[in-house]
C-alpha cells in the first residue's frame, strides 16, 4: 500500500494530474491523446515497446500487466487508473484500488472477460441473448448441441476478439474438432441468429450513477470484425430508445462507472445481448469527430469524477475500420482519402500489417447520411 491516501471522495482530479491506464493498444492510445489535451498527464503499462499509446504517453511502464513492481510504481504515480481492455487481470485492478481511484471496477470486469459469467449474468438478469449454453467438456457439447441445434458457433470464454476463438459448426463433429483445435478450454455454444442489423450503445456512468448515451450505432461486420458505423442507426425510433433503456439498465445492474459499450443482435425486429465491453469500443469511433464529446474525453471524465460531457450528434457520420490487409501491394492510397475535406483520418500507429489488424479508422461527415454511406464505401474500394 503506497503512502498516499485513497481518496474516496467526490472531489474530481483536474488537469495536471496524473492518469493512468492499463493497455496501450489504439483505445489507450485515443484515451491518452483526449486526457494530454486536456491537460493530463499520461502513464501507460504494456508489455509492448512499440504500443500505439505508449509512443503518445509522457510515460510508458514496459511490463506485464501482473507485475507488481510496475503496478505499485502505476497506483504511486497516478491519481485514478482505467484499462482500454476486457482481459486485464481482475487482480490486477484490486491491486491498484488500494492506490488510487480505479474505474470501471473489478466486479464488473470479471463478469464481462469471460462469456460464460457474462452470458450467465444476463439470462439470470433477465436480457435477452441468443440462446447458449456453457461447455467445459465433451458431454457438455453434445448435450448443448442438441439443445440449441445447428448451425450454432462454438465461442471460448476467454481471449476471444473480432471474430478469434469462434468456429461455426454445424454436426457433432465439427463441433468437437472446433472444441479439440481450442485445447478443450471452457466456451460458449450459441445458436447462429438470422441478423436483420447489428447496433450497439457506448454509454458513460459516474459513481454518483449519472449516465450519458451516444446515438446508437448501426455496425456492420464482416468475418466477425467490425466493418462500418452508420450512425444515426437506421432502425425504428421505439427500437433505438429500446436499445438505449436496456443499455443502461446493464450499466446500472453492473454498478458500472466509466465508458462502457453494448452490442446488440437485431433479429425478427427484436434485441439480443451480444456482448458487453468495459471500455470505450470501436463502433464509437463516431464520436471523436461527430459528437461534442469523443468517447475518450468520456472516459478521461468519468475516471476523473467530472461532470459527463455532452453526447449531442452533429453530423450524420459513417466511420470505416481500416485493416492491415490493406498494406498488400504499398501501403493504402491516402492521397484520395485525405483529399476529401470530410473526411477524417486516424491512423494507430502500429508498426506492422498484418490481415484482420486494425490499423486506424476514417469518419466520413456529410448531412445526407446516404451520400456519407456511399462515399465511405467508395473511398474503402479506393483504398
Ligand atoms: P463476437 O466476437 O461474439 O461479438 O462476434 C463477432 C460477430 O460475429 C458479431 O458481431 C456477429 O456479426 C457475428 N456473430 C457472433 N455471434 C453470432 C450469433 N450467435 N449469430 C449470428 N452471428 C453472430
Amino acid at each position: 500500500m503506497s503512502s498516499k491516501a485513497v481518496s474516496n471522495t467526490k472531489r474530481p482530479i483536474l488537469p495536471g494530474a496524473t492518469l493512468g491506464i492499463l493497455g496501450g493498444g489504439q483505445l489507450g492510445r485515443m484515451f491518452t491523446i483526449a486526457a494530454r489535451t486536456m491537460g493530463y498527464k499520461v502513464m501507460v503499462l504494456d508489455p509492448d515497446a512499440a504500443s500505439p499509446a505508449g509512443q503518445m504517453a509522457d510515460v510508458h511502464l514496459r511490463a506485464d500487466y501482473t507485475d507488481h513492481a510496475a503496478l505499485r510504481q502505476l497506483g504511486e504515480a497516478c491519481a485514478a487508473i482505467t484499462t482500454e481492455f476486457e482481459n486485464v487481470p481482475a487482480a490486477s485492478l484490486i491491486e491498484l484500488a488500494g492506490h488510487c481511484r480505479v474505474s470501471p471496477g473489478a466486479d464488473a470486469v470479471a463478469i464481462v472477460q469471460d462469456r460464460s459469467h457474462e452470458k450467465s449474468w444476463l439470462a439470470e438478469n433477465g436480457f435477452a441473448t441468443a440462446p447458449f449454453a456453457l461447455v467445459y467438456s465433451e458431454g457438455d457439447l453434445r448435450a448443448a448441441l442438441a439443445d440449441i441445434g445447428t448451425p450454432a458457433l462454438l465461442k471460448v470464454a476467454r481471449f476471444g476478439y473480432d471474430g478469434k476463438g469462434q468456429a461455426r459448426v454445424t454436426t457433432l463433429d465439427e463441433a468437437r474438432a472446433a472444441f479439440d483445435a481450442f485445447g478443450g478450454q471452457p466456451c460458449v455454444l450459441e445458436g447462429f441468429v438470422k441478423l436483420e442489423r447489428e447496433v450497439s450503445v457506448v454509454l458513460a456512468r459516474d459513481d454518483a450513477g449519472a449516465c450519458a448515451l451516444f446515438p446508437v450505432a448501426e455496425n456492420r461486420h464482416d468475418e466477425g470484425i467490425l466493418d462500418v458505423t452508420i450512425v444515426p442507426a437506421r432502425v425504428p425510433d421505439s427500437l433505438a430508445q429500446q436499445a438505449c433503456d436496456t443499455a443502461r439498465t446493464v450499466a446500472d445492474k453492473l454498478g458500472y462507472v466509466g465508458v462502457m459499450a453494448v452490442e446488440f443482435f437485431v433479429a425478427d425486429g427484436r434485441l439480443m445481448i451480444n456482448e458487453i465491453a468495459p471500455r470505450p469500443h470501436n463502433s464509437g469511433h463516431f464520436t471523436l469527430d461527430a459528437c461534442v464529446t469523443d468517447q475518450f474525453e468520456q472516459q478521461v471524465r468519468a475516471l476523473a469524477g467530472l461532470p459527463l460531457g455532452d453526447t449531442r450528434l452533429l453530423s450524420p457520420v459513417v466511420m470505416v475500420n481500416i485493416l492491415g490487409d490493406r498494406w498488400h501491394d504499398g501501403g493504402p492510397h491516402w492521397d484520395a482519402l485525405l483529399a476529401h475535406p470530410a473526411i477524417k483520418l486516424h491512423l494507430y500507429g502500429k508498426q506492422t500489417a498484418r490481415p484482420g489488424r486494425k490499423m486506424g479508422h476514417f469518419n466520413v461527415l456529410d448531412a445526407d447520411l446516404p451520400s456519407a454511406l456511399a462515399l465511405a464505401e467508395k473511398m474503402r474500394d479506393a483504398l
